[in-house]
């Protein structure tokens, strides 16, 4: 009997994934691109609707992504190394869910193979959000979410 290999993202841990499976762990929410706000009494973590002026909303893509981190020094490039440490991934964020040994959802592009589903299902920011570029104070553009 022949058996079936299992998906990369299954078969091994995320540090050893080479860098093309690392990215297409990515699933284009775009949820990291949304500008936070921490609360320095409780160190609570406050999503906004209001996102980086480098993200194309309408499709969900950062306009400048080889150059991010040169164009928004906030702007943290996502490592093995790093991952668990930081604490404004949203909690659906697919690297966060493999950390923690969780499934990739049925939308994912990685397991139902359409990159547009997650945003057919509501699950990216796609329609929800609006530029820095076009906001008011962040403190009007609450979400009620609190990431951590
Ligand atoms: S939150 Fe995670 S899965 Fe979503 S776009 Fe950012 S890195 Fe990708
Ligand atoms: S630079 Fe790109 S990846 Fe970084 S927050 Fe802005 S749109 Fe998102």
């Amino acid at each position: 009997m022949i058996k079936k290999a299992e998906p990369f993202w299954l078969d091994k841990p995320l540090k050893e994934l080479n860098s093309k499976e690392w990215e297409s762990i990515c699933d284009g929410c775009a949820k990291c691109c949304t500008l936070k706000l921490e609360d320095m009494d409780d160190g609570n973590i406050y999503d906004t609707n209001v996102v980086c002026r480098f993200l194309d909303i309408e499709r969900c893509q950062c306009g400048c992504y080889q150059e991010r981190s040169i164009n928004v020094p906030d702007c943290i490039t996502l490592t093995n190394e790093n991952l668990a440490s930081i604490n404004f991934m949203p909690p659906s964020c697919s690297y966060r869910l493999l950390l923690a040994g969780k499934p990739l959802p049925k939308w994912h592009h990685l397991i139902c193979g359409d990159y547009e589903q997650i945003h057919a299902e509501g699950k990216s920011v796609q329609g929800k959000v609006i530029s820095e570029t076009e906001a008011d104070d962040l403190e009007y553009h609450l979400t009620g979410e609190i990431i951590n």
